[in-house]
């Protein structure tokens, strides 16, 4: 569990890539360049780390790409002190993103491996959630609603209303929709029934899953 010169010089690169990418919102590009996101990785995978590429972690799922989560955080507008809901902790590399960007941060996952892998983990590298749920994020996270922001980090074949409505007016709602390929989709509350949507482009993610297994 080292952090070196040759993995904060690579981070330096990746970030370089990332603006070339597009990615503008300097907090997010300084948050990325901070993160060790080789500590989230199993270590067959460490050298491909900041690849701007996703990767498998574990029960068959992905750590997202890193111009994916700089895109998505970006969307999301977060500034210091909001409290953001997020579906999908799975390696909590995105959580760890919120984290540095000053969110309260929500984080649910359905998978119980990856929950406990990543619950004991975040903390032990000095990122700490409000609280990170085992569940379902259908559902979203009631008992803390409204939430200024919302990501999804799988995904969704449908919008699922709940997320729509623990979003505070002004909120902003940031998930991929699709079955095979995504779009991405930038929901913002304007009243209480009443929503701007923006599609922003295809992406490709592992599938927000409704059974628990
Ligand atoms: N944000 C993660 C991306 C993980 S991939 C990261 O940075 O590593 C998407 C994650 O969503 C997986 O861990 C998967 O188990 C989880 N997931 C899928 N369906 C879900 C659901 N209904 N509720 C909560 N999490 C779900």
């Amino acid at each position: 569990m080292k952090d070196t010169f040759k993995h904060q010089g690579m981070r330096q690169q990746l970030v370089e890539t990332l603006v070339k990418k597009g990615i503008k919102d300097q907090n997010v590009l300084a948050a990325i360049g901070k993160i060790p996101r080789h500590l989230f990785m199993d270590s067959g995978f460490i050298d491909h780390a900041y690849q701007d590429k996703a990767f498998p972690i574990a029960a068959d799922q992905t750590i997202s790409q890193p111009y994916t989560v700089a895109f998505q955080s970006e969307l999301m507008e977060v500034k210091r002190g909001d409290k953001v809901l997020e579906i999908g902790t799975g390696s909590g590399y995105q959580t760890a993103v919120l984290l540095e960007l000053g969110a309260k941060v929500f984080s649910i996952e359905r998978q119980q491996e990856l929950f406990k892998k990543t619950s004991k983990f975040l903390p032990k590298i000095g990122y700490r959630a409000k609280k990170l749920i085992f569940g379902d994020g259908y559902k979203g996270f009631e008992e803390e609603a409204p939430f200024k922001s919302i990501i999804v980090t799988a995904g969704a074949p449908f919008v699922p209303n709940p997320l729509l409505s623990q979003l505070e007016i002004g909120g902003r709602l940031v998930i991929p929709v699709g079955d095979a390929i995504q779009i991405m989709t930038l929901f913002i509350r304007k009243g209480p029934k009443e929503f701007e949507k923006h599609e922003l482009g295809e992406f490709r993610f592992v599938p927000l899953l409704e059974d628990k297994n």
